[in-house]
């Protein structure tokens, strides 16, 4: 899985500003934030769109949607409020197909998203 961008951050292989990882998630700042707080927090396992998700990643997803709490804690932004965004295919605007979870927040986020 080489050629897949997230892949090769979670490999070490593209510089970026990792904030968090343990043998199964990376977390790393969005290289271009839509909210003073932007992070995406991946898996290590390729698994490209949450079509893709098997039984037994139930787990990892629990501990993807956990790390975004304890991120937006860390930041200090929990308790004014963060909001947090699986994209996935074409019309939800997923550009990268390898599954990330995007932690956004630091100001006033608009609702619906368009
Ligand atoms: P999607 O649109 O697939 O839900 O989100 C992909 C996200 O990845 C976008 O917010 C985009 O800015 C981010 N992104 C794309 N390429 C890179 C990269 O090389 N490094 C980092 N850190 N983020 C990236
Ligand atoms: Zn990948």
């Amino acid at each position: 899985m080489s050629e897949c961008l997230f892949c090769r951050i979670v490999a070490g292989k593209l510089p970026t500003t990792i904030l968090y990882e343990d043998d199964r998630l990376v977390a790393f700042e969005d290289i271009s934030p839509r909210a003073p707080t932007h992070i995406l927090i991946v898996p290590r396992r390729h698994v490209a769109t949450l079509n893709d998700l098997a039984p037994e990643d139930h787990g990892l997803v629990g501990e993807m949607v956990w790390r975004a709490a304890a991120l937006a804690k860390e930041r200090g932004i929990a308790e004014a409020g963060y909001r947090t965004v699986f994209n996935c295919n074409r019309e939800a605007g997923q550009t990268v197909f390898h599954i990330h979870l995007h932690l956004l927040g630091g100001r006033t986020l608009a609702w619906p998203p368009g």
